[in-house]
């Protein structure tokens, strides 16, 4: 039976990146696997797989009697639908260890990183196996995005050094250069419905017994976002009615100023004050240097929560 290689749901660069990059190396190792998404992929990773010549994994949402490596997460809540337990054969992921758990032994890789894929070209070198070209090239995208362009709190020395190996083997010469016109792609949201802004990178998680979606939207300048700033405010009140949930944040993050604004809507707004020691201003708040949702807002919303 041939084993998906799936990333977590609202499928990001690396969710993407990580599949392929999975699948391939899986598939070179005497595990026949193929690269799969939980739905379809947004403009970044378009961007990424049409610069290297490569298609979009097929989607995929029901997990019902596949087998599966899981890439980027190790939630259920990020996982596939009728996920079986049981057919899970590896994981491989940066994000703090969800609560996926397996009757079975199974390979986990999950190292401290900022993304994937650098876990990824580590297990390459692991079981000595050579890099595509074009893999390379989308592995060396995906640490950009993860870590913005190196700039994010959670990227780190290995980080550095799988992007600068894919590179030399992609034979990539400015990852600064690329690293911003993947950000101004993303950052590209005319035409687009405020709903997919808000869910383009978004997830759920539970904060001592409450329902907390927070969505991140990343721009090389906030001033991009002004004209739909107040859909997405209104947007965000109404997905936390349709959801049940106690709170919606969405981070507007700037990368250049290296901050982000936090627009919110929660059932006790005080939380905010709580996690980040500053009250937001109405549904807003400016959070310096925050730019990173996993490394920086998690932890502080899970302490504040807890408080
Ligand atoms: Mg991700
Ligand atoms: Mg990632
Ligand atoms: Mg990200």
């Amino acid at each position: 039976m041939t084993a998906f290689v799936v990333g977590h749901k609202s499928p990001d660069t690396d969710s993407v990146c990580a599949s392929i990059a999975l699948a391939d190396l899986k598939s070179k190792i005497g595990v026949e696997a193929k690269p799969a998404v939980q739905g379809e992929i947004n403009p970044e990773s378009r961007f990424v797989l049409d610069k290297f010549g490569l298609d979009a994994p097929e989607i995929l949402t029901d997990g019902a009697g596949k087998q599966v490596f899981l890439v980027d997460h190790s939630d259920l809540a990020q996982s596939l639908d009728n996920l079986d337990k049981d057919k899970i054969l590896g994981i491989v992921d940066h994000h703090k260890v969800g609560d996926v758990t397996t009757p079975n032994p199974i390979w986990v890789w999950t190292w401290p990183v900022g993304c994937t894929c650098t876990v990824i070209k580590n297990m390459y070198d692991f079981f000595k196996v050579e890099i595509p070209k074009n893999i390379a090239g989308i592995m060396t995208c995906s640490i950009l995005s993860d870590t913005v362009i190196f700039k994010s709190a959670t990227c780190t020395e290995q980080d550095r050094e799988a992007a600068t190996a894919l590179a030399r083997i992609a034979g990539l010469d400015d990852l600064q250069a690329l690293g911003i016109e993947m950000f101004k792609v993303k950052s590209a949201i005319e035409g687009t419905p405020v709903r997919e802004l808000v869910k383009r990178d978004y997830k759920d998680f539970d904060m001592s017994g409450k329902k907390v979606g927070i969505g991140q939207l990343e721009v090389v300048d906030l001033s991009l976002l002004d004209a739909v700033k107040e859909d997405l405010a209104r947007d965000i009140q109404a997905l936390k009615n349709e959801g049940s949930y106690h709170s919606v944040f969405l981070l507007l993050t700037d990368i250049m100023k290296e901050g982000s604004e936090m627009l919110l809507v929660s059932d006790d707004p005080s939380v905010v004050e709580k996690s980040f020691g500053k009250a937001p201003q109405g549904d807003r708040v400016w959070l310096d240097k925050v730019m990173s949702r996993k490394k920086q807002v998690v932890p502080n919303f899970e302490k504040g929560f807890a408080a």
